[in-house]
């Protein structure tokens, strides 16, 4: 029988990448002669793109939508795409061609090597601001280092997974989704295909630094304890050294009664003090809600049509 392929493409308001992605993937999927699912996982979009994927699925039942109940976030609607796919390999790839379509054959035919996870890692990026690249650098590298599961670093979610891979991440149920992270954790074969990754063809970014930023930390406090670590390190660090201080204050001021009023060094330890127990706080207030988003057990995500 003919192996086939489910491509899950979630969608934030890219009406002008739509129909020109689906042109390319079409043609990418009839060179690979293989059965195919196409899964538009619309998240929330305010333009027209529920339309135009809806447009798609007209004279093609291999085309299926999906409509989320309203912006769930990159991660989570990749996660539902996951959860309704039925391939026996699934490739994830961003709808804006920044990932080339044409890259699958390519992520395709390594797999069949005997690799169930196939990423596709940027040589160089075209058209993202200095911001962007550096912080994503930045991140990669500190996220590697506090991390005891290889994450690779300079690839995205753009990958080709078998359907082992996919229903192990369907087991890991947490709320708090960052599914490089969890697909390096899950492990077997992994490798890896270099790409040259586009500028965005039409539209804007739907990324905005405030989700960047939550997708960094979920990312560090899915895999690591290392920041909590880092409080408790610092913690002993400064007790050590207000102690030494006491006991030279109490020397001072009991056996040699030779003391300064002393206003500047109180004002700074204080402050740094209280600096570093608000940042440690901090810490672990990034850890205690996500303990609370998880206890919750709410759904992922919710689906207000779809035609599955
Ligand atoms: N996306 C999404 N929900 C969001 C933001 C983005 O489904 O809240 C989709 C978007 O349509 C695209 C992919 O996720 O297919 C990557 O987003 P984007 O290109 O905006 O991110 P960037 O490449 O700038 O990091
Ligand atoms: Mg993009």
């Amino acid at each position: 029988m003919k192996k086939s392929l489910s491509v899950i493409i979630p969608i934030y308001n890219e009406s002008s990448n739509i129909n020109l992605i689906h042109e390319r993937l079409i043609n990418v999927v009839n060179t690979l002669n293989l059965n195919y699912e196409f899964i538009y996982v619309n998240d929330g979009s305010v333009d027209n793109s529920l339309d135009l994927v809806k447009q798609l699925c007209i004279n093609n039942s291999n085309i299926k939508y999906i409509d989320l109940s309203r912006n769930f976030g990159h991660q989570i609607a990749v996660t539902c795409g996951l959860d309704f796919s039925s391939g026996d390999k699934v490739v994830i790839i961003d709808a804006d061609l920044q990932d080339p379509p044409e890259l699958i054959i390519d992520l395709y035919n390594t797999s069949l090597k005997g690799f169930e996870v196939v990423y596709a890692k940027r040589k160089q990026r075209q058209g993202e601001n200095f911001f962007k690249l550096i912080t994503a650098k930045l991140f990669y590298r500190i996220l590697i280092r506090i991390t005891n599961i290889s994450i690779p670093v300079d690839s995205g979610d753009f990958r080709l997974i078998d359907r082992k891979v996919v229903e192990a991440l369907k087991t890991m149920t947490e709320a708090n989704k960052f599914l490089r992270g969890q697909i390096a954790w899950i492990g077997f074969r992994q490798t890896f295909v270099e790409y040259d990754r586009d500028r965005r063809y039409g539209g804007k970014t739907g990324y905005t630094f405030k989700k960047m930023w939550r997708l960094a930390i979920d990312g560090i406090t899915s895999f690591s304890d290392f920041p909590l670590r880092i409080a408790t390190l610092s913690g002993f660090i400064f007790s050590f050294v207000s102690f030494v201080v006491i006991l030279y204050a109490l020397y001072s001021r009991i056996i040699t009664k030779d003391y300064e009023p002393g206003w500047a060094s109180i004002i700074v330890s204080v402050l740094f003090i209280g600096g570093v127990q608000l940042l440690s706080i901090g810490i672990i207030g990034e850890y205690v809600s996500r303990i609370s988003q998880n206890v919750k057990k709410r759904p992922l995500y919710l689906i207000q049509e779809s035609n599955l």
